[in-house]
């Protein structure tokens, strides 16, 4: 039998069974917390300083102070590898309120709780990329910029959560969100792009999509390829009309879409841009100058 995952919970290391936290805590009660989808590939951790400074954001904005370095964060994380002898690995880093009393007040929970999980993760089927995925707009309105806005990285999940509710029923593979004017802001758990004419696009910051590390990557990516990538506002019109659509994500990497409320988008197989963008961010996952090294 293979040993059992090792779980970090504030320093300490729980077999997986074992790795448990308070009924108390805040990030259960409240959802009160912040968190990161980080992948290891070929025992480097990929852009694991972007994702710590990311956390570290998302946490500044809701006034949680994590009782570690990013020094020790980066440490810590790679020691769970280490401890699991991981090197292809999904590592889900995960920072609540911590224990406080039934009130929301979050001043009542002194001690924030880190946790680093190592695992691994399937989110799309197993012929997604070769295949393309389908996808539909949800009528849940992305939470605006001066709400709950998705440029932190919550615990508190559901505005995504309601969206994959209604691509599960309608019987496709994943659901794309509007913001509150009707503008195309991102997947559930993915930043969006479009091809047009040969030229990328991606939804500008004040839809209020999360700032995705696998987005930064790839229109940097695809500049150096020579692409023309702008970030401007895109309709629901604009997708079903799009040559190609893809999704960026930790999890779901680059993936295409070939399938909007039915309409199919361009010849309904995954395009040529999105293909080259697909086989070059795999490359670029393997360079060991691209993330921290796990030993
Ligand atoms: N948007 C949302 C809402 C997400 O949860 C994620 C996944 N973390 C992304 C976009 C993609 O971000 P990244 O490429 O940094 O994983």
């Amino acid at each position: 039998m293979s040993k059992e995952l090792q779980v970090y919970i504030d320093g300490v290391y729980y077999p997986k069974s074992e790795a448990k936290i308070s009924v108390y805590d805040h990030g259960l009660l409240y959802g009160d917390g912040v968190f990161e989808g980080i992948r290891a590939y070929n025992g480097v951790v990929f852009k694991l300083k972007e994702h710590i400074d990311r956390l570290y954001a998302s946490a500044h904005a809701l006034m949680l102070h994590i009782p570690l370095t990013k020094a020790q964060m980066i440490d810590a994380v790679v020691e769970t590898l280490r401890r699991n002898s991981l090197s292809d690995a999904y590592i889900r880093l995960v920072v609540t309120r911590g224990v406080g009393d039934l009130g929301l007040d979050p001043r009542k929970c002194p001690k924030p709780s880190v946790i680093i999980i190592t695992d691994t993760i399937v989110v799309n089927r197993e012929d997604a990329k070769a295949k393309g995925i389908s996808t539909i707009i949800s009528w849940v309105r992305r939470d605006a910029v001066d709400a709950t806005s998705h440029e932190v990285k919550s615990l508190n999940y559901l505005n995504s959560i309601l969206a994959k509710i209604e691509a599960n029923i309608s019987g496709v593979d994943e659901a794309i969100c509007l913001d509150r004017n009707g503008l195309v802001c991102e997947g559930v758990g993915e930043n969006l792009f479009l091809v047009k004419n040969g030229q990328i696009c991606t939804p500008p910051a004040d839809v209020g999509a999360l700032p995705g590390i696998t987005a930064r990557v790839v229109i940097k990516l695809a500049r150096e390829l020579g692409y023309n990538v702008v970030e401007s506002d895109i309709t629901p019109y604009q997708l079903f009309s799009a040559d190609e659509l893809f999704f960026t994500g930790t999890a779901v990497e680059v993936v295409p879409i070939v399938e909007v409320n039915r309409r199919v988008i361009g010849n309904g197989q995954p395009g040529p841009v999105t293909k080259r963008l697909m086989a070059e961010f795999q490359k670029l996952v393997l360079d060991p100058k691209n993330g921290v090294p796990i030993s």
